[in-house]
């Protein structure tokens, strides 16, 4: 299969695209990293009932009876009304229930209620998960009334977050009454506090507040005796250091005892020799209003040695670029080190990392084991690059590139350029120079995000065009670089403001970090004419004309956003950050998001997995283990319904 046709989105659906990942040399890793991948691939699917519920207490009922509808309606299904709830009902799978995953407001079907009750009566009542006109009188207000829990995480001051969010983390408690709770159980915890609260409910009942564990013998016990089932065959395939890390987790699962997931993130967080890693289990807390909830989730990954290997390079030479970097020399660090990140390719996606899916992720959440132990941090390489190549596909470059030769280099050394940017703006650029004596850290106050995104982005920017870059072999032209000053300018003068708001100004800081730069070297470089504005067919456009040039800028920029951190001058990174960062040019932002309409595309991404398929041999034993990518969407969520309806 060509790579372009592997990559174009499976379907679009209201606001969605569905996307694939590979996952490159699978077929020829040894067997028992086959297995290993296979057995902590099933653990990672084996939760998915348990996101549905966490989400909202009858997402699972309002998924069985839409899935049951899908497949046993005997009515007309070649009708707006039936492709509007296949849309609904996709959603759903896409959300893992009624919340959008990103605004996590409650989303309405684009049918009536009466054409609801059509649905039900025309197809087959024995399916579906209750008797039908109970199941109508639980489902239809939630559904169907906007009023009826409108939010999944309810963040508004002024009332009771617990009592308004739909999230099923706590029932008939309130907010002061789950705090009290909390700090009582943490008032004699000491220096090294369990994550209190992370896996369970917690509930009113007979006025007294109770905790519903979520462990094996629990709360989500069935799911959970699967997760445990297929970590137990991932145990016993797994190498020597991997052994009591999953055997410590199983122990966790089983008792619910949170010191042992302490225990296990501390064995979790110093394992760092092995290729295949993973993340199973109660993680991240935003879903739930008060911080304590640990939302299921899971990723199976493998190490991408290539990716890896660069930036160890530059971590390697982080004392080189320090030196030669073009700031002043008081501000330089004497001894600098740099910081060699894990890039990874996903095997597997599963709970809360599933269809929406991360592109890096930073554990473990607790604040001591931190400190004490350290972090993993990793970067998932093949979803970033399933990102890249739909965007190729989709219009974007050549609607706002300015000539063919930009799309050409672009589409030739983008991704590669893009990802040592990356690498460069996180394993050099922040860790970067120095403070002068008794700058406070903390100087440029609200600014201090913009100048220092601004600071790593510029050490990458400049170094990435330095011949040293090509003697260390970590790009292989010097098109590559001008591909990523290309694409930066694009984006900072333009193009990101189709994630802006028409008449709003930029806020994010990363935004602004681009729009400053870009603006500050397009009004620098007029009299040279580094970059020219030009508008075809009423269409503006912006072209790179002088790429030197344009190194030189990021090189004088650079000097001067690290006096400004280094000095603590406020004034200074204030007429910066509000002079090219922040405003909007009104005509331009009109014209491009009048452009970026007509193209059609969804905001947000999300994946299919692959398959994997066991190949058994005459006596029942894995020799193998196939991977496939055929699944559609629908296919895929019905197929993981079916097999996998544990609660
Ligand atoms: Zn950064």
């Amino acid at each position: 299969m060509k790579e372009d046709d592997f990559y174009k989105p499976l379907e679009q659906f209201a606001d969605i695209r569905i996307l694939r990942y590979r996952v490159e040399g699978f077929e020829e890793l040894p067997l028992p990293t086959k297995k290993l991948i296979y057995y902590l691939s099933r653990a990672a699917l084996s939760g998915r009932d348990i996101i549905y519920d966490q989400n909202g207490k009858f997402n699972l009922l309002i998924r069985r009876t839409l899935e049951t509808i899908y497949t046993t309606f005997r009515g007309k299904r070649d009708s707006d009304d039936f492709r509007e709830f296949k849309t609904y009902l996709k959603r759903i799978w896409f959300a893992n229930g009624v919340y959008h995953h990103y605004s996590n407001d409650k989303f309405l079907p684009g049918f009536s209620e009466q054409y609801f009750r059509k649905l039900m009566a025309e197809s087959s009542p024995s399916a579906l998960p209750e008797q039908p006109q109970k199941l109508l009188e639980i489902i239809l207000p939630v559904l169907f009334n906007p009023e009826v829990f409108p939010k999944k995480v309810d963040f508004t001051p002024d009332r009771d977050k617990l009592l308004h969010s739909a999230v099923n983390f706590y029932e008939k408690v309130t907010e002061t009454e789950a705090l009290e709770y909390y700090r009582t159980l943490l008032e004699h915890a000491g220096e090294r506090p369990a994550s209190v609260g992370l896996n369970s409910k917690l509930v009113k009942e007979d006025g007294q507040l109770k905790e519903y564990v979520w462990k094996a013998g629990g709360m989500y016990d069935k799911a959970i005796v699967e997760v445990m089932y297929w970590l137990k065959k991932a145990m016993e395939e797994a190498p020597p250091e991997q052994k009591e890390i999953i055997g410590t987790l199983i122990s966790f699962y089983s008792s619910g005892d949170l010191a042992l997931f302490d225990h296990y993130n501390i064995l979790w967080v110093k394992e760092t020799s092995q290729p295949v890693d993973f993340i199973n289990g109660f993680i991240e807390t935003y879903n739930d209003p008060l911080g304590f909830k640990g939302t299921w989730e899971s990723v199976v990954h493998i190490l991408d040695a290539e990716a890896t290997e660069r930036t160890r390079i530059l971590a390697a030479h982080a004392q080189w670029f320090e030196d030669h970097s073009p700031v002043d020399e008081r501000f330089k660090k004497e001894t600098v080190t740099g910081i060699s990140a894990r890039t990874v390719n996903v095997c597997m996606l599963g709970g809360d990392c599933h269809p929406a899916t991360p592109i890096g992720i930073n554990l473990p959440n607790s604040d001591w084991i931190r400190k004490e132990h350290g972090s993993k941090s990793v970067t998932l390489k093949n979803i970033t690059e399933a990102y890249h190549y739909a965007s190729l596909q989709d219009g974007f470059l050549e609607e706002f590139a300015a000539s063919e030769e930009e799309v050409d280099l672009i589409k030739k050394y983008g991704l590669l350029a893009d990802n040592l940017h990356t690498d460069m703006h996180e394993c050099l650029g922040h860790g970067s120079g120095q403070l002068l004596p008794g700058v406070r850290p903390d100087a440029l106050m609200q600014y201090h995000s913009v100048i220092e995104e601004a600071r790593a982005d510029l050490y990458a920017l400049y170094f990435m065009y330095h011949p040293k870059i090509f003697n260390l072999g970590l790009l292989p032209h010097p098109d590559a670089a001008r591909a990523e000053y290309m694409a930066y300018i694009r984006a900072g003068l333009f193009t990101q403001l189709v994630r802006v708001e028409y008449g709003k100004p930029i806020e994010e800081a990363h935004m602004r970090n681009r729009a400053l730069i870009a603006r500050w070297c397009f009004e620098q470089g007029k009299k040279k004419g580094i970059i020219r504005r030009y508008s075809k067919g009423g269409k503006t456009y912006f072209a790179v004309q002088n790429f030197d040039g344009l190194h030189e800028l990021f090189g004088i920029l650079l000097a001067e956003i690290q006096r400004i951190k280094s000095e603590g001058d406020f004034r200074a990174a204030q007429n910066l950050v509000e002079t090219y960062g922040v405003h909007v040019e009104r005509s331009l932002h009109a014209e491009v998001l009048e452009r970026y309409k007509k193209l059609n595309l969804a905001p947000y991404s999300g994946f299919v997995n692959p398959t994997y398929v066991p190949v058994l041999d005459e006596d029942g034993r894995i020799k193998d283990v196939r991977i496939l990518y055929k699944e559609s969407f629908a296919e895929q969520m019905m197929g993981y319904s079916q097999q996998l309806s544990f609660l």
